[in-house]
């Protein structure tokens, strides 16, 4: 394979390494280093509006090339938090009731994909493999073949992807998809992403269907397929083994007293189903008034997107729902529900999912949510926690042997917490066993290797073969 390009909406810092990086940044960042690769993005820095032409300052770093450039104001109220954040994310996660869809972001959402797509066309070389990351970037691929661009490139959605009926809800459906046809590989989570993209390419009419996940469009042949997200399970566990005794961690176990731990960690997004999995918690408490005063739930939720209105008001919910629940059911020396409105180190995280005896993942709707995944490979294999896990996280279609829950039933989440709390140590040690094996094969590495071994394979390959969900069920 040639070199790597990696364009993604941010760039992690080059200094953040480790576990303080994430799962994906460290399988990237190793990808990239063999080839001696390039990573473009956003700096997260806004420049100002009137600051002319962008400029892009590089580094480089352990053999890689990273090149990061500034967005001016309009540019990032637009594309990012316009376009991205209110109309695209809404969307793709089936939230129609929220979705925003403004004409001046839709230009800026194009103009600055195509900003990117100059700053890119004119450092690629004949040889490089180009690997686009997620929603942001969608027309970017459409971009670089308007300027010529040949080499072979890939985008993988992190995000999932709706059925038709609420995809064409967008004003701009059809332009959008079109722009998907400049791919030679298009990886989505789950096989019900593929489906449903699938799904939505038929009913535009957009190319003809040559395979059961291959079209001809464009005169190129897009192949697409699901490549599940994963994360360095071994590191992961390594790390959570070594957490238990941070001081934070110290502190959370002393301050249980013996109390079981139900932990949930969310950034505070509205579709992780937060308020939803608060009030199931209190149907837990009002179901099995003997569990009060020996269950603590903690909820980890740092702010994210607070400029966007929808965030803001599902911020005040949710504190409200906290506050009625611990006003209702508190007691003297307990309160039911910890909520936290701040980060916690990656690392400080590992300790606390492996104290917790339930893990509480219940999103309305998640492309993958690698907060499950991490809870398991936190767990103590001699005594393991139960997870609790939403049907509708991508996370659910690897690990069916957790607790599978409709957040949206509040009752059926209410009995899954007890089902969780009461599980004698021989279900569970079983339970998570089937889960570590499934986690540890399709690790982040993996991830990274399956789905560049399918973008250099070319358009011959059988996409059904690279379905690597597929190989493991
Ligand atoms: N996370 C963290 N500290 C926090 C909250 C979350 O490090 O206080 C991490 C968490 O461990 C996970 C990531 O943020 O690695 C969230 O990923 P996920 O796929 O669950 O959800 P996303 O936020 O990407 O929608």
């Amino acid at each position: 394979m040639g070199r790597l390009v990696v364009v993604s909406n941010r760039v992690p810092p080059p200094a953040d390494k480790g576990a303080s990086a994430g799962g994906l940044a460290v399988a990237l960042r190793a990808a990239l280093k063999e080839t001696g690769g390039l990573w473009l993005g956003w700096s997260g820095e806004t420049a100002a509006d009137d600051a002319g032409p962008p400029k892009v300052r590089t580094r480089l770093e352990d053999n890689i090339t990273f090149a990061v450039l500034d967005l001016c104001k309009q540019d990032q109220e637009e594309y990012y938090q316009g376009f991205a954040n209110r109309a695209l994310w809404p969307l793709l996660h089936y939230r129609l009731d929220l979705v925003d869809f403004e004409r001046r972001d839709t230009s800026g959402f194009f103009r600055v994909n195509a900003m990117f797509a100059e700053e890119l066309a004119r450092r690629l070389k004949p040889d490089d493999v180009v690997w686009v990351h997620d929603y942001h970037l969608i027309p970017l691929g459409a971009e670089l073949r308007a300027r010529g661009v040949r080499n072979p490139i890939g985008f993988f959605l992190h995000i999932p992807w709706p059925p038709p009926d609420v995809f064409f809800a967008s004003p701009w459906h059809r332009r959008l998809l079109e722009t998907f046809t400049a791919y030679d590989l298009v990886g989505f989570q789950i096989d019900h992403d593929v489906d449903n993209f699938i799904s939505c390419l038929r009913r535009d009419g957009l190319g003809e269907q040559t395979g059961p996940t291959t079209f001809f469009a464009g005169g190129r042949t897009i192949r697409m397929g699901a490549f599940p997200i994963g994360i360095d399970v071994a590191a992961f566990a390594e790390t959570a083994r070594g957490a238990v005794d941070s001081p934070l961690v110290r502190r959370m176990v002393d301050s249980l007293r013996g109390r079981a731990l139900v932990v949930g960690v969310d950034r505070l997004d509205y579709s992780k189903g937060i308020d939803q999995r608060m009030l199931a918690y209190e149907r837990f408490l009002k179901a099995h008034p003997g569990r009060r005063g020996h269950v603590v739930y903690l909820q980890v939720t740092p702010k994210s997107r607070s400029e966007v209105p929808e965030y803001a008001a599902m911020q005040r919910e949710i504190a409200e729902t906290a506050g009625r629940i611990n006003g209702s059911y508190s007691d003297i020396d307990w309160v039911p529900i910890r909520y936290l409105n701040r980060t916690i180190k990656h690392a400080t995280l590992a300790g606390l999912y492996r104290m917790a005896r339930v893990g509480l993942v219940t999103p309305l709707r998640d492309g993958m949510n690698l907060v499950a995944k991490e809870y398991v490979a936190a767990q103590d294999p001699e005594d393991p926690g139960v997870l609790v896990l939403s049907r509708f996280a991508g996370a659910a279609r690897e690990l069916d042997s957790a607790l599978l829950v409709n957040p949206y039933d509040l009752d059926a989440t209410a009995a899954a917490i007890e089902e969780g709390v009461a599980m004698p140590r021989e279900e569970r040690i079983a339970r998570w066993r089937t889960m570590y094996d499934r986690i540890g094969r399709n690790n982040v590495h993996e991830w990274c290797r399956s789905f560049l071994r399918a973008l250099d394979a070319g358009p011959a390959a059988g996409v059904s073969d690279l379905t690597i969900l597929k190989k493991a069920s």
